[in-house]
């Protein structure tokens, strides 16, 4: 390493990394790296030691966000200004040059008050990525949802934020039917006509699940409950987000714990892969009765079928959806 070397006056002084740090963070980084005035001292001064708490401060990570250190330079000796005032606590140290920017409150230029009033180092400022970074706040009507009665759920649906999907809802649906409940039968989500209405299933779609229940006796009104994984319309009916199922999803094994049906039949790919958390699709699915297990330990049959929309464009799927009905009915026993 060569030999420090007289600096010219017109040189910034030079600091260290850990000073250049701690000068950063009081703020007088720029005011003490700008050219020094005419040295009145030794041509060659020796390197000051940095003191065990500059480098205590100093050894902290740079804040997030802050521009790299510039590396040590082996060129220009640090000025006998500089060096004390960079190695004391920052009440001793000096008061810069006249023509220093005006004064805060603190009497010190470039030096709040908030700083100066404190032992310690001064307070880093939240970076604004780590703000952002900080992991998102758990669903917060969880808790809540876990101890309500229905009645007290659907007015919980209905005034839910939990996600996005409550910016573009006419009505949030909860769910329609007969109690004690017979059968469950979970949808998608709201469409158009059940986002006016607030009521599951009452658009083409709701008026074919009607006929299939009613050909094996079944009703919404006496002993089966209707509703859906997601309870506000997804804009243009679009498929669900991830998040958006992780916010509703407490709902509905809510809705299943309270309303203990003794079955369930699930319509379509998406609801039958969230309930079953499978990625299996929806012919492998149906034929067979799965089970749910709830959060009390108690399991429940499940049957699969096709969405009535999806019957809607496809009739002779109809069939196959009939045979689902008998299935279900059938373990009914
Ligand atoms: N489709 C669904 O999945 N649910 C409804 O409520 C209406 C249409």
């Amino acid at each position: 390493m060569s030999q420090p070397t007289a600096a010219s006056p017109s040189a910034a002084p030079r600091v260290n990394p850990l000073q250049r740090i701690w000068l950063r963070e009081i703020g007088m980084e720029r005011l003490w790296l700008r050219p020094a005035p005419a040295p009145s001292r030794p041509a060659v001064e020796p390197q000051v030691p940095v003191s065990k708490e500059v480098l205590t401060e100093g050894a902290q990570a740079p804040a997030v966000g802050s521009p790299p250190l510039a590396p040590p330079s082996a060129e220009a000796p640090m000025p006998a200004a500089v060096a004390p005032a960079a190695a004391a606590p920052v009440s001793e140290a000096p008061a810069p040059a006249a023509s220093a920017p005006a004064a805060p409150a603190s009497g010190r230029p470039g030096i709040p008050a908030s700083i100066l009033n404190r032992s310690g180092p001064p307070p880093r400022p939240v970076p604004k990525a780590a703000e952002e970074a900080a992991p998102p706040p758990p669903v917060p009507v969880a808790e809540a949802i876990r101890n309500a009665t229905l009645e007290e759920m659907h007015e919980q649906v209905v005034a839910c934020a939990a996600c996005g999907l409550c910016k573009g809802r006419r009505n949030a649906v909860f769910g329609h039917g007969g109690q004690p409940t017979r059968w469950l039968v979970v949808g998608e989500a709201p469409g158009e006509q059940e986002d006016r209405q607030g009521q599951p299933f009452v658009g083409r779609s709701g008026q074919l699940l009607d006929a299939m229940l009613s050909s094996v006796s079944m009703s919404r009104e006496r002993d089966v409950f209707i509703t859906n994984v997601i309870k506000c319309r997804p804009p243009g009916n679009r498929n669900p987000k991830p998040e958006e199922i992780a916010a509703c999803s407490p709902y509905l094994m809510r809705q299943i714990a309270l309303l203990k049906p003794e079955r369930i039949l699930v319509l379509g790919r998406f609801a039958a892969q969230t309930l079953l958390g499978t990625d299996a699709t929806i012919g492998s699915l149906r034929g067979r009765i799965h089970q749910l297990k709830t959060d009390e330990g108690v399991e429940i049959p499940v049957v699969v079928s096709y969405h009535p929309a999806y019957l809607l464009r496809s009739p002779s799927e109809k069939a196959r959806a009939w045979q689902d009905l008998r299935l279900t009915v059938a373990r009914l026993g």
